[in-house]
């Protein structure tokens, strides 16, 4: 089992390289924003109760996201491996999918963090507003709230796992494929 958690802020190409990835290594996308935003498109109401923290650059509480999370795994069947975007973004979420994995005797083998400065993840959104559609790309305080939200919250999930020496890091600027390149390297060595 190839279980890795792709790390990094809001704007830094977690779903531009997990496509790459997913295709090179044949492994399941679990990305917590684009079930979301499933759920949102069919308004069904896990999508509803989701929206209100979506749409001001909020975190959707834990219980919400982890019950997804935990219903998407059980429902993957003939997997050899996940590549988690977008979660965990708290410490909560990462003992909640460690309890997870650990019920199916499959961890995580590896975070890899994508490292882009917060100038370059304003520019990036600011640009992908333009075709995203998306409500939390669209004001610039929006998106400052999301990069806070990441400052608070979610960095300290690195320290969880470098806690247990599963944690390495990639410069995230650059070419697409450059990037995409140093992580199968990271990736590679897992093997
Ligand atoms: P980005 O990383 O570009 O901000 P995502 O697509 O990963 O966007 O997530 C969009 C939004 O969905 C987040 O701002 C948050 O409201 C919600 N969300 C996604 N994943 C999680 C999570 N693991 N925990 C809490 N909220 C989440």
């Amino acid at each position: 089992m190839l279980n890795i958690v792709l790390f990094g802020p809001p704007g830094a190409g977690k779903g531009t390289q997990s496509e790459k990835i997913l295709k090179k290594y044949n492994l399941v996308h679990l990305s917590t924003g684009d079930l979301f935003r499933l759920h949102l498109n069919n308004e069904t109401s896990l999508g509803l109760e989701a929206k209100k923290y979506m749409n001001k650059g909020d975190l959707v509480p834990d219980q919400i996201v982890i019950s997804m999370v935990e219903d998407k795994i059980n429902k993957s069947s003939n997997v050899i491996g996940f590549v988690f975007d977008g979660f965990p973004r708290t410490i909560n979420q990462a003992i909640a999918l460690d309890n997870m994995l650990e019920k199916n005797n499959i961890p995580i083998k590896q975070m890899i963090a994508l490292k882009v400065d917060e100038n370059e993840l304003i520019k990036r959104i600011k640009n992908r507003a333009k075709t995203s559609g998306r409500e939390d790309d669209k004001s610039i305080d929006k998106i400052n709230n999301r990069i806070q939200v990441y400052n608070e919250e979610t960095k300290p999930v690195a320290d969880y796992y470098k806690k247990y020496n599963k944690y390495s890091e990639v410069d995230g600027i650059g070419e697409i494929n450059e990037i995409f390149l140093k992580l199968c390297s990271k990736i590679d060595d897992l093997n």
